[in-house]
């Protein structure tokens, strides 16, 4: 471990990481298994971040869960048995527990402890944190393991505290289960969190109006229980499987190839025979049928016009059919996967307003006002998700060197050298955030990739006695410059995502994730350690 200075605390520790979802509780068990006094602060009463937070009917993963799942130990993910294709968040929160416990985490990790306050000590070369009850902690090293999508986002709808209904988030949903038999429920938002609720409360609610802004293209999961067969193919080598997935794009997905030949340049009965085979297989395998579909809008349009095509083949109404059908590219926005989505509107007591036609104008007591109508509701859901990236971090009162507050340095958008590390914040590591590829991948192999790269470059700074670690202004506007040229050169700046922050008014507008794909991203942070940390200061 790097030296101290000689004004650290005495009781300070090695690492600070704040957040115990699956970043916060790997993070503990690697730096802790390089003998590191490691201490994790977790807001929430358990563990499991996401998987606590976003509770709401049909929350599950929209990755295969033999993918979205932890590689680093063997025994784990051979002994853990997932029991659907694509698990629900009760298992998920059993196995983030079940890890936390496997791995005797929870005697270093502090739940209900949310930290308002974090400041770097120049003199001493060290963090000091506050909690909201005011405890204080004082790191050599902190880690940001607060997650990209943390952090709620309530719009400022007039009216809102009049309702005589009960309002629930997505992203803090009640721990007692919500009964909506015989009421009238209101949905804002159709993104990924609305589009896997919207069917189970349908069957369930007397009525169900759901507020759309943007329509989503959604994708059928086909979820079904674990195909045995194909977890013990898996397992016989799982270390390959997951080798072979980090060459990928995404980082899983490595059992199909995109087909061999852009869209472009075959014929319209191959291109439907490709889709239509990834449409029965289901999930993200759309998104990978061909190898231009990303940066060739007429190469995505075909894969639109296929979605569009099934959507119009799905719901009966035609008016209502139309106002589902996007109009941005796919997988410009995150895809969503769904079970019954679209069937839904066929329901006679479902019922779509198109905000663009009649925007939302106030929430009244007894329900919505938009476009001159007022819908009856007596449960108003909010899916209005997250200030993805940024929100987690410029909520807390973060000062780096200087005294330089983590929100002004972000005013212009959050500029980070490869989605790590920030110039003017030494030896803090963001994990999965602005600058990393983890919004496109499975989350679990980019947060693996992370830790085990954070691991990595503390045991070379012990071995070289550095105390502090710090990108450059110049490393990380280089990076920024990398990250859009990269995203100009795909359809990803073309339409209103919450990968540009346009989710949230007055948010800088800048893309955010690294859009390079996970093997060149993972290559780039990889060179950089070869080359002695280039882009970085070290002391
Ligand atoms: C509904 C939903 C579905 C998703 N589905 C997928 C999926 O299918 N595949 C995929 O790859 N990814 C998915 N994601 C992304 C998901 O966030 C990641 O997969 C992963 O769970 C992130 O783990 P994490 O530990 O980085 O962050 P989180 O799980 O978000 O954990 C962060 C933790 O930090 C805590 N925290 C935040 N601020 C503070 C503070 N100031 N003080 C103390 N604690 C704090 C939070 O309480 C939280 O527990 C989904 C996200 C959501 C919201």
């Amino acid at each position: 471990m790097p030296a101290p200075s000689a004004r650290t605390p005495a009781d300070a520790l090695d690492v600070l990481i704040v957040g115990a979802g699956f970043g916060g509780l790997y993070g503990l068990h690697k730096l802790r298994s390089l003998g590191l006094k490691v201490r994790v602060l977790e807001a929430a009463p358990s563990v499991g971040g996401t998987w606590y937070a976003n509770r709401y009917p049909g929350a599950r993963v929209d990755i295969q869960s033999l993918e979205y799942s932890y590689s680093f130990d063997e025994a784990l993910q051979q002994e853990w048995n997932w029991s659907e294709r694509y698990a629900a968040q009760p298992e998920l929160l059993r196995y983030a527990n079940h890890v936390a416990d496997r791995f005797d985490l929870r005697r270093d990790i502090e739940l209900d402890t949310r930290v308002e306050q974090m400041h770097f000590d120049e003199g001493a070369r060290c963090w000091h944190a506050r909690s909201a009850d005011g405890r204080a902690w004082s790191a050599r090293f902190v880690i940001m393991a607060i997650g990209p999508l943390s952090s709620p986002n309530t719009p400022a709808f007039e009216g809102l505290s009049s309702f005589e209904g009960r309002v629930l988030h997505s992203a803090a949903w009640p721990h007692e289960p919500v009964d909506f038999a015989g009421r009238d429920v209101a949905v804002i938002g159709t993104g990924s969190s609305a589009v896997q609720m919207i069917p189970i409360i349908a069957e369930q609610a007397r009525s169900l109006t759901v507020f759309q802004r943007t329509p989503a293209y959604a994708v059928p999961a086909h979820n079904g229980p674990t195909d045995r067969e194909r977890e013990r193919r898996i397992k016989a080598d799982y270390a390959g499987f997951r080798a072979r997935n980090r060459k990928m794009r995404s980082g899983f997905g490595s059992e199909l190839s995109p087909h061999p030949l852009p869209a472009m340049q075959v014929s319209d009965a191959v291109r439907d025979a490709v889709l239509e085979e990834r449409w029965a297989i289901g999930g993200f395998s759309l998104l990978g049928a061909f190898t231009d579909l990303f940066t060739d809008m007429r190469a995505n349009e075909f894969a639109c016009e296929f979605v569009r095509s099934k959507i119009r083949s799905i719901v009966q109404d035609t008016t209502v059919a139309a106002a589902l059908c996007p109009s941005h590219p796919i997988g410009c926005k995150r895809l969503c996967v769904d079970t019954g989505y679209y069937a839904t509107y066929n329901r006679a007591n479902v019922s779509l307003v198109d905000v663009n036609r009649a925007p939302i104008e106030r929430i009244t007591p007894h329900g919505v006002l938009a476009g001159g109508r007022e819908h009856a509701a007596d449960l108003l859901v909010l899916a209005t998700g997250f200030d993805a990236f940024t929100g987690p971090l410029t909520r807390i009162d973060l000062r780096g060197r200087g005294g330089l507050h983590i929100r002004d340095k972000w005013q212009p958008g959050p500029l980070n050298y490869l989605g790590l590390a920030v110039a003017g914040f030494p030896n803090l590591f963001n994990l999965v955030g602005a600058g990393s590829t983890s919004a496109f991948t499975s989350v679990i192999v980019s947060i693996e990739h992370h830790i085990d790269w954070i691991a990595d470059c503390m045991q070379w700074m012990q071995e070289r006695g550095h105390t502090t670690i710090e990108p450059t202004e110049e490393a990380e506007s280089h990076y920024v410059e990398l990250m859009h040229a990269i995203a100009q050169q795909t359809i990803f700046l073309s339409c209103n995502s919450w990968y540009l922050g346009a989710n949230i008014p007055g948010k800088p507008r800048l893309f955010m994730p690294m859009a390079g794909g996970f093997p060149m991203y993972a290559e780039r942070c990889a060179a950089v350690a070869r080359d002695g940390y280039s882009g970085f200061v070290l002391h």
